[in-house]
Parts: structure tokens; sequence; C-alpha cells
């Protein structure tokens, strides 16, 4: 099964040419879960082929510009082309009351249902599940409440050994070892235990987005062994200064983040529009951590099962 992250967006606040402000799409099985939503977020869909009607679930880490103004534009479409199957949206109180003044001000009657779910970004919480994922916040340090997501795949369904199987089992018996059950016989014994026919399950991957945020140590325990980590990088180490004040973090702090929660991937993003060239971040988080990536625009990475 598919579970892929897309890149669509690697600036942070002020623009800069051929980059993109914050957006993602983590698509598992058949779901694809948009991740911050930058200015222009639904050009960089169409540019990556991403279409619209797969998103329905979408998560926001905060209310800086450079992470929701793509929204406004993105809802606005779904709307124009008639979509009716609900938008679920999760982020920071205060979301749904811009969104909502920005169409009451417009005229704009959404013609599919936006449902939106506050979060609590300084816990951490589970705020959403489904058949493929669940989606626990992760609270970030910035000048302005934010939440990082972490998704995990729901676990997996141990492996029938067939080898191991008894003869003579009914398909309704079959069936039970199938969904992880034992097998009783008419009289309520144990005729087959699962645990005996089956072999453990691929371990469930993970996702972890870290968004705006200072360095925090802490965080490494909340994203312990995750498959691929996203930490910001706004900045060059040698302005760790300008990142404290301005609650960021530098490219090597996210290394250092990735190197204390021992991801098995990094990708570092958000980068300040002074860098024109990136590989000194690359570098710097190369220094502490490996294997690492630049989150650039059109980057997929895809984790295997
Ligand atoms: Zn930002
Ligand atoms: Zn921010």
């Amino acid at each position: 099964m598919e579970f892929e992250l897309k890149i669509l967006g690697s600036a942070s606040a002020t623009p800069f040419l051929n980059r993109h402000q914050t957006a993602q799409v983590l698509t598992v099985g058949t779901h694809s879960y948009l991740i911050d939503c930058g200015e222009g977020t639904q050009r960089r869909l169409m540019e990556h082929k991403v279409r619209h009607q797969r998103l329905s679930t979408m998560f926001i880490s905060h209310l800086h510009g450079d992470h929701f103004f793509g929204l406004f534009g993105l809802l606005g479409t779904m709307h124009l082309q008639g979509r009716t199957e609900p938008v679920h949206l999760f982020g920071p109180a205060g979301l749904d009351e811009v969104l909502t003044t920005q169409f009451r001000h417009s005229h704009t009657q959404l013609s599919f249902p936006l449902e939106f779910t506050a979060v609590d970004p300084e816990q951490h919480a589970l705020v959403y599940q489904d058949r493929y994922v669940t989606v626990h916040t992760l609270p970030m340090r910035h000048r302005i409440p934010c939440c990082g997501y972490l998704f995990r795949e729901q676990p997996k369904r141990r492996h029938l050994d067939k080898a191991r199987l008894p003869t003579g089992l009914t398909p309704a018996q079959y069936q039970a070892l199938v969904q992880g059950d034992d097998v009783l016989d008419a009289h309520g014994q144990l005729l087959v235990r699962n645990l005996d026919v089956t072999t453990a399950p691929k371990p469930s991957r993970s996702y972890a987005f870290c968004s705006d945020t200072l360095y925090t140590e802490s965080l490494s325990a909340l994203v312990q062994g995750v498959d691929l980590l996203y930490h910001e990088a706004t900045f060059l180490d040698d302005m760790r200064e300008r990142a404290l004040t301005t609650h960021h973090s530098t490219a090597r702090q996210a290394g250092l983040l990735a190197r204390k929660a021992q991801a098995k991937q990094l990708l570092i993003g958000h980068f300040s529009s002074r860098y024109r060239d990136l590989e000194p971040l690359l570098r710097e988080a190369q220094a502490v951590f490996e294997p690492v990536a630049l989150a650039v625009e059109g980057l997929v990475v895809s984790v295997a099962e």
C-alpha cells in the first residue's frame, strides 16, 4: 500500500521566485491528506497532478498566512466546481471564523459541508482517524498557537501462515483467523489459536510534520522512531539568535531533533528567502544526521512497507 509524501511548497514567510509557501500532500492507500495550505496551493496541486476530489481532509498548523492563505482559493474552486462531498478541516481555533467571514462577505454559500474541528495546539492528542491512519497533534513553540501532526498507519493484521493451518477448516473459521480471531469448536473450546498460525504484521509507517517551531528537544519523545520526519529549518545555525527571536529553527537543530528522535529519514524545509542556494542548509543538517533531504517543490518521498 502506498505511503507517499509530496512537497508542494518549501518557502517561509516572504515569497521567493520558484519557491512556494508550505503545503504538502500525504497519500496513504486511497486517501490523501493536505497538510498546510500556503498561498497558491491550488496551482501547486494542478502542477503536481493531485486532484481536488481526492482531498477531503486538511490539517492546518497555525494561522500565519504562509500556512493557510491558500485555503480561500482552494475551497472557493471546490465550490465553483460544484463539489458536494464534505471537507474535514483541522486547525487552531479561529480558522473557521476567518473563513466564515471571508465567505460571508463574498456572499458564498459553499456547495459542500465544511466540517471544522478546532485542535488544541498545546496538546499531544488524537484528533482524527480513518481506516488508514491516526493523526495526533504535536505541540510546537511558535509566536502564535501552532501544532504539527503525526500520521501513523493503523495497526495491520497479522499474516496467516497457511503451512501452519490445520486441515478441515470451514470458510467461516478461516475467515475468523484472517480477521485476527481465534477459532472455537461447537462447545466453545479453543480449536485454533490465532497467534499459533499467524506471523507478526509489518510495522505501521509514520510521518511527523513539525511546522514552525523553536528547537524543542522534548518533541523527540513524541516522534521517537518515526519513519519520516519533516522539520522546519528556516535559518543556518549562524542565525540561531534570529531563529530564537522569531521562534524558528536552524538546519543544525532540525538534524539534532532527528538524531534525538532516531528518525529514519529527515526532510528540512520552510527556508528563509535570504538563502538562494539551499545546499549549505542541507550540509549543515547532514553534519549531525543522515539521511536528510531538502523538502523542495515536487519532491516525492515514499516509505516502503
Ligand atoms: Zn511559516
Ligand atoms: Zn509561523
